[in-house]
Formats: structure tokens, sequence, C-alpha cells
């Protein structure tokens, strides 16, 4: 059964999360991807063959949709590679997504170590 994967990503992050799909495109093919606006528009131009469906973009509203999907059950697996060193004007956002990944216990990946880790144990070739 196809999985859903939420994929969010910040701006000096989204190259890496790009990079991220494209090592792992035959795994991800068979799932389906949520993703923020800007995010889910740069996996669509790299891999226009994955099943991505897009929300607002997080500082509009995105990361809270993705957020209220977890909460609803509707999320399997987080990939989430947040920017640490620029201060973010919805970091009050990004926490509340964090938080609901943690009340709900969706596996999660951060960096692109962890999101390889997870593409390779959770989503078998
Ligand atoms: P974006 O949103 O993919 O639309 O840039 C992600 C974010 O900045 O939270």
């Amino acid at each position: 059964m196809p999985l859903t994967i939420a994929a969010v990503a910040h701006d000096e992050k989204k190259q890496a999360l790009v990079e991220w799909a494209e090592r792992n495109a035959a795994r991800l093919r068979p799932h389906k991807l949520v993703a923020t606006a800007t995010t889910g528009g740069r996996l669509k131009a790299a891999l226009g063959d994955l099943d991505v469906t897009t929300v607002k973009s997080g500082p509009l509203g995105g990361d809270q949709q993705i957020g209220a999907m977890i909460a609803e059950g509707k999320i399997d697996l987080l990939v989430f590679f947040p920017d640490p060193l620029t201060p973010m004007p919805h970091d009050v956002d990004v926490k509340a997504l964090l938080r609901l990944a943690l009340v709900y216990n969706v596996p999660c990946a951060f960096n692109a170590a962890t999101a390889d880790l997870m593409a390779q144990a959770i989503l078998p070739a």
C-alpha cells in the first residue's frame, strides 16, 4: 500500500531535499508525496514522474496544513529539512509541525543522512 510522505524544506535546504529524492527516486515512486508549495514545485521539476501533491507555502500556512494532516492520520512519514542558520518568520509554524509529528509518533527525518536511512529502511525498492 502506498505511503504518504510529507516533504518540507527551507530555502537553503531545498537542493538537498531534491537530491535526496533523486537518490531515492526508485523507492519513492510507488508512494505519494505531499509537499509545501515551493518544495513540491522543485520536486516536480526535478522528478516529473513522482506523485507530488502540494499545499500552501510553509510561511503561508503550508506547515499547518501538513500538521493538520498528521493530526488526521494522513501522513506516514515526515521528511523536513529545516535551515538551522536562518531566522524564520514562521518559526511558530515550524515548531507546531514538529510538535504534532512528535505527538503522533510520525517517523521524521530532519537531514539528508536520516532521510537516506528512512528511505532505505522503510521504503524497500
Ligand atoms: P515552501 O515552504 O516549500 O513553500 O518554501 C517551506 C517552508 O519554508 O516552510
